[in-house]
């Protein structure tokens, strides 16, 4: 892709309305433009990213078993009122009529509408357990939408619902997710750590937040140093063992009682991307989500819920890695892998190795954004380090001469000089 055709508005003054970095980044880097309170359009290199992350969720929840669907955004509102949820949900839900006068919904969440599913497609226990996914707009009107898109009224969300026909198995599938959180967030270079959250008297300490680490993080969160070292391409970890790990809050740590001696134990500050918890028949009963079990009798199915805020990814993902100068992508999610400078468009020599590795390495499937543009060199080295690709590599005529390109990783600052050749090999391999 080359800059001077691609669709990449820059801004050169941090927006007033961004108090957080990510927000900041976001509109500075041409991810975003807000189109209302909390409502955002996400713009070519947004996007990407959105969808890379969407990418890693999807493949780690088909992995565990989830089978995706797509629920529709707009629900009935009688579901709502057998859930018994319609009239506590409260102003979050947008709701809305339609010209036949029937009483709609903006969905916030979708745990009725995949029960209504349930209920009319499954009947045998045989057929447990069931786990499904969606990746789906949600619509919340909070009442304080902030920080772009970590706190907006229209957001992307994971969400999965998970049925089978007792506790132990609901245990099991609560279980599996868990493990597919820590593995998902992992691929993007995260580290999460799951914090016992509270689920109502049914749930028990059958919900878990999922904090991800970053300096710039709303909350505080003190845990075992184990969680940095899971080993996750291990297939036999021990969710238990896990689970027993520890992990608290600012309000529930207390040094005196920590548990973990201080070698161990680590601090940082989190930022909520994950949810997931143990409802049982809370759903199942009220729609009458029954199969027949082995023994003949009716029996509402057990079920879990689990979320991931896709688009709050994005932003929570720029929270852990960027510096004064912009982004610093993790490469599993960055838009593009390689960004290509052209130092001097109007130099035939830099144009025509420019135009050959940008083939080449095309060819072999690397993503590079090729900056062509008449600029600056510091314009644009200063574009390249805002918006953060992995890895820069610089054509200009001196280099030209002595046969070289200077390759830069944007994360450590390390540069180096190698040829042409040497730079294909490198990321073309
Ligand atoms: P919060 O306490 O932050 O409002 P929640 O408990 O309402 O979160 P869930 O209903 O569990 O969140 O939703 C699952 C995930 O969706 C959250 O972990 C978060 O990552 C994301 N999410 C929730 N609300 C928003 C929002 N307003 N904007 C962006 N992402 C959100
Ligand atoms: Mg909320």
């Amino acid at each position: 892709m080359r800059l001077s055709r691609y669709f990449l508005p820059l801004l050169k003054e941090t927006p007033a309305e961004a108090q957080i970095v990510s927000h900041q980044l976001m509109l500075r880097a041409g991810l975003i433009r807000q189109s209302s309170a909390g409502i955002y359009s996400w713009l070519p290199f947004g996007y990407r990213v959105l969808r890379k992350v969407e990418q890693i969720v999807r493949e780690e929840m088909d992995r565990a078993g989830a089978h995706e669907i797509l629920m529709p955004s707009i629900q009935p509102a009688e579901l709502w009122k057998e859930s018994g949820r319609y009239d506590d949900y409260g102003k979050e839900m947008l709701r809305i009529t339609d010209r036949h006068d029937r009483a709609m919904l903006y969905g916030p969440t979708h745990e009725e509408v995949v029960t209504d599913i349930f209920r009319r497609s499954v009947r045998s226990y045989k057929d447990l357990p069931l786990n499904l996914y969606q990746i789906q707009w949600k619509f919340r009107d909070e009442i304080r939408p902030r920080f772009g898109v970590m706190r907006g009224r229209e957001f992307l969300m994971k969400d999965n619902y998970s049925f089978d026909l007792d506790f132990a198995g609901a245990l099991r599938s609560y279980n599996a997710m868990l493990l597919a959180y820590l593995k998902t967030f992992r691929r993007m270079g995260l580290t999460a750590i799951p914090m016992r959250a509270d689920s109502g008297a049914i749930g028990g300490d059958l919900s878990h937040e999922f904090q991800i680490l970053a300096q710039t993080g709303e909350s505080a969160v003190y845990f075992d140093a184990a969680f940095e070292d899971i080993d996750f391409l291990q297939d036999e970890l021990d969710v238990e063992q896990l689970k027993a790990l520890y992990a608290a809050t600012d309000e529930q740590h207390d040094p005196a009682s920590c548990p973990v001696p201080p070698e161990r134990l680590r601090s940082g500050r989190g930022i909520e991307v994950g949810h997931i918890f143990y409802f049982g028949t809370k759903y199942s009963k009220p729609l009458g989500a029954t199969v027949v079990g082995p023994d003949g009798a009716e029996i509402p199915v057990e079920m879990g819920s689990y979320g991931i805020g896709v688009s709050r990814l994005v932003g929570a993902l720029i929270e852990a890695f960027h510096d004064e100068a912009g982004i610093c992508w993790p490469e599993p999610v960055a838009p593009f892998r390689l960004g290509l400078i052209n130092l001097r468009p109007s130099d035939q020599g830099c144009s025509a190795l420019v135009a050959e590795l940008e083939a080449k390495l095309a060819r072999a499937g690397v993503e590079v954004l090729v900056d062509d543009r008449d600029d600056s060199p510091g314009a644009k080295f200063a574009a390249m380090d805002l918006i953060g690709l992995p890895w820069q590599a610089v054509v200009g005529p001196r280099g030209l001469k002595e046969g070289v390109v200077e390759l830069k990783c944007r994360r450590t600052g390390a540069r180096e000089q190698l040829s042409p050749d040497a730079l294909l090999q490198r990321f073309a391999a």
